[in-house]
């Protein structure tokens, strides 16, 4: 597939750009999620995505974007704007991006003529723009709404044209568009798979796999760090679903082998569901005393459906005297070492698994800020501390004074999860 654009996949694959059309999701005011639906399936076709594009309601902007797609890729597919109000201009944009004029089709208006006889309702006039379609295009069929679709040959790409609601986009992408790109793809299959990793620094991690991540090869290898966790993204192109899956299976067992312990899950694993997975393991339970995350461990934990096996509580306890009261720090190290200390996190988390008989217990106390820091004690600065039955360990982290709250207490939670699944792991080799 020949293309100008000096794009390195261009060789290998069959290209795809998916256009959002609507001023609600150009502004930010709605999620596009028909995007990344339609990129992940295209990827299940064989056909890679190279790049989403998203312009509001707004005819030249449309034709525009329309048009470029038409010089570098094989496949658009457009979803929204093709409704029976006036901002729905995506079948004029493709009449003028064509330089085809529109017409009404009979079969299309039948249908959505049929579609309100069914619900014992006439059509409203105004839905009769619904059947325009560019003399070059192709109906693609609504099952379940009053919007049809179109498809049509613009530039060198096929184009979709697909309604906005995500129900029918769905459906008809299904039922006309994926059966017809297959061959479009000429049987190759995108088959991804995702690896989580926590502890190593994304420069470390980078380093360890640089040879994997060389641009142009198969699988192609790739990270995405979020507040701790880093997922390995490996992408594998093949004939078949089978040979993507055992490209995929080598690649796997190469970067586990270099990333050893790091590697806690696989695509949409939890750290909270390994640590489940290693407690019931080992027949131990956990409790958490928690401050500058409010129980957010605690929720992590139970996020897991089959906790109650092996989570035995929380305690959140943000006032002084209630660390004293409910987890039996003494007044003395609050006041000698203030809350946010090595020693008062050590006491929060040998009292809780004392009080709440766990086998381990994790125990948080920090400034999650934006307030509240000073020079001593600054933002970020969080006391981490797991007792279990090897003992106490107390960690200080410092997360950064500038990173918000909101991540500040994420990066905390997994850092406990983290800390007491690297004991686990230890335990199973060492005990
Ligand atoms: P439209 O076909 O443009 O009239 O869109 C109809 C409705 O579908 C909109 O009001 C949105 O609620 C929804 N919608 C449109 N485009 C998208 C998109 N890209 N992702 C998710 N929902 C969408
Ligand atoms: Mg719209």
């Amino acid at each position: 597939m020949a293309d100008a654009t000096g794009d390195q996949f261009t060789e290998r694959f069959t290209l795809a750009e998916v256009l959002s059309i609507g001023t609600e999701l150009a502004l930010g005011q709605s999620l596009d999620t028909n995007a990344a639906w339609i990129a992940q399936r295209l990827a299940a076709c064989g056909i890679r995505c190279r790049r989403h594009l998203t312009v509001p309601d707004e005819i030249e902007l449309i034709r525009d974007a329309l048009v470029t797609a038409g010089r570098a890729a094989d496949v658009i597919v457009a979803t929204g704007g093709l409704g029976p109000t006036a901002d729905d201009l995506t079948r004029q944009a493709l009449a003028e991006a064509t330089g085809s004029t529109l017409i009404e089709d009979a079969t299309a208006l039948a249908q959505i003529r049929e579609f309100f006889r069914r619900r014992g309702r006439e059509m409203p006039e105004r839905n009769r723009v619904q059947a325009l379609r560019p003399e070059c295009a192709r109906i693609i069929e609504n099952p379940c709404g009053t919007a049809p679709g179109v498809q049509l040959q613009l530039g060198r790409a096929q184009c979709f044209a697909l309604p906005g609601v995500p129900s029918e986009m769905r459906a008809m992408f299904e039922r006309d568009v994926a059966p017809r790109l297959r061959s479009v793809a000429g049987g190759s299959v995108i088959r991804s798979r995702i690896l989580q990793t926590i502890g190593l620094p994304e420069s470390e991690l980078g380093a360890r796999i640089a040879d994997l991540m060389t641009r142009g090869r198969n699988p192609e290898v790739g990270t995405t760090a979020e507040l701790g966790v880093i997922g390995v993204r490996i992408n594998a192109t093949a004939d078949s679903p089978a040979a993507a899956d055992s490209l995929l299976d080598e690649a796997e067992r190469e970067i586990r082998g270099r990333l050893g312990d790091a590697v806690f899950g696989q695509d949409d694993d939890t750290l909270a569901a390994a640590v489940g997975r290693l407690l019931v393991k080992r027949g131990a339970t956990v409790c958490t005393a928690e401050s500058c995350t409010g129980g957010m461990i605690g929720a992590a934990l139970t996020d897991v459906a089959g906790s109650s096996r092996y989570f035995r509580g929380a305690v959140v306890a943000y006032a002084d005297e209630l660390k004293t009261a409910a987890l039996g720090v003494s007044p003395e190290s609050l006041r000698r070492f203030g809350a946010v200390s090595e020693p008062v996190a050590r006491a929060m988390a040998e009292n809780a698994r004392s009080r709440l008989h766990a086998t381990y217990a994790l125990a948080v106390t920090g400034i999650a800020g934006p307030t509240g820091g000073d020079a001593e004690k600054p933002v970020g600065l969080v006391y981490l501390a797991l007792a279990g039955p090897r003992g106490t360990v107390v960690r200080e982290h410092r997360f950064g004074e500038d990173s918000d709250r909101y991540a500040i207490r994420v990066r905390t939670v997994r850092a406990a999860l983290a800390a007491l699944r690297l004991e686990l792991l230890h335990e199973r080799t060492t005990g």
